[in-house]
């Protein structure tokens, strides 16, 4: 029986990455040197299938870094002058903006104290969102980040989209620097991570060409992007893997529709059944993608025991502090619908005979 990763990264694989790989050892491509011809046509396809695949708008630049994380210290060091501003809704934030404090100023936002102020906001160098906080499911609206843009339209937006990126439509428009990397929604291995910049966020890094003195910085990054190059020896077998992930996908928009369904189940079960709490209540900051509740250590203990011994399937524990008293549930689209289905079947199934043995 194969077992099931409801994990929020390390996830899933995507089905058919077995052929994926077979194919990248037969195509050659893992030995041929990366300033080949053959490189540059598959980096070319690639920011092409992000147009076709993903809606990414022509116009925005596609580079490829190692890692999420990664691509946090990239900007610091290749965007920010004085100072950014960090939006924080949860820890993956919170490490980004300790990353980034540790290179520059940093002032850093509650979403609480973001509506208090009206959505009204000092200009910076850089305004830091994560779009999708892993660690407690917490999603900053599309709504709000419109409302910021509006107010300020000189802002460059940077967001880490590294746990939605592939499972639901982004308005790219809405942003200048958005990352992520694969080894969440886009069922992908881990050590590769996706950055995307619109005209203005390249503007800015070919005006600060003076921090070109590292291998991954962006006006670096973006002069070998012109000729579909890297710096470096980048992964290409993830490279590779990624093309054939999104060739073989459908368009965002039909996969963001089942995105969406599935959370709206998800959500629906979780709120009704007995000992447990969802961690984000309001549907407004709900995660299409990482679904998380909080519950007594003890049912949280059994629930992964039973789901790993009875049914083979992992789910993900909580996050840091909270890893014993909430569990998250990645609802990515590598996930077969079965699978969605029967893991709510068996939680059901689960929590109403514990209900109704009295706990
Ligand atoms: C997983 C994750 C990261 C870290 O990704 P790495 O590829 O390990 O650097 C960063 N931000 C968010 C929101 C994540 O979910």
């Amino acid at each position: 029986m194969n077992r099931y990763y409801f994990t929020p990264g390390p996830s899933q694989l995507e089905p058919g990455i077995e052929i994926y790989f077979r194919r990248a050892l037969q195509n050659g491509i893992l030995s041929t040197y990366h300033r080949s011809e053959a490189f540059s046509n598959l980096y070319r396809k690639i920011h092409k299938l992000c147009q076709e695949k993903l809606q990414l708008p022509a116009s925005y630049s596609l580079y490829f870094f190692s890692s999420a994380t990664e691509c946090w210290s990239v900007l610091s060091e290749s965007v920010v002058q004085a100072k950014s501003l960090h939006i924080c809704n949860g820890a993956f934030a919170q490490k980004w903006a300790y990353y980034a404090g540790n290179l520059h100023p940093i002032e850093k936002i509650s979403i609480e104290a973001l509506e208090e102020k009206d959505h009204i906001l000092p200009l910076t160098d850089l305004l830091c969102i994560t779009l999708n906080e892993t660690s407690n499911g917490s999603f900053f609206p599309f709504s709000l980040l419109a409302k910021i843009r509006g107010n300020l339209p000189n802002q460059l937006i940077a967001l880490d989209v590294t746990s939605c990126l592939g499972g639901i439509e982004i308005p790219w428009e809405l942003g200048d620097f958005w990352f992520g990397s694969v080894q969440k929604c886009l069922g992908l291995p881990s050590g590769l991570a996706l950055f995307f910049a619109s005209p203005a966020a390249v503007e800015r890094i070919n005006t600060q060409r003076k921090s070109n003195l590292q291998y991954n910085s962006l006006f670096a990054v973006h002069q070998n992007f012109l000729k579909y190059q890297t710096t470096h020896t980048p992964n290409i077998l993830n490279i590779f893997l990624l093309s054939e992930v999104l060739e073989n996908r459908q368009s965002i928009e039909s996969i963001s529709k089942d995105t969406y369904y599935w959370a709206s189940c998800f959500y629906k079960v979780l709120a009704s059944l007995p000992e447990l709490e969802l961690c984000q209540p309001n549907p407004l900051f709900q995660s299409p993608t990482i679904i998380t509740c909080t519950a007594r250590e003890a049912t949280i203990k059994q629930l992964h025991e039973y789901l790993l011994l009875q049914h083979n399937i992992v789910i993900g524990q909580g996050y840091g502090k909270d890893c014993a008293t909430s569990f998250r549930i990645a609802n990515f689209p590598q996930m077969p619908p079965t699978c969605k289905a029967q893991l709510i079947e068996i939680l059901v199934d689960f929590f109403g005979k514990k209900f109704l043995n009295g706990g």
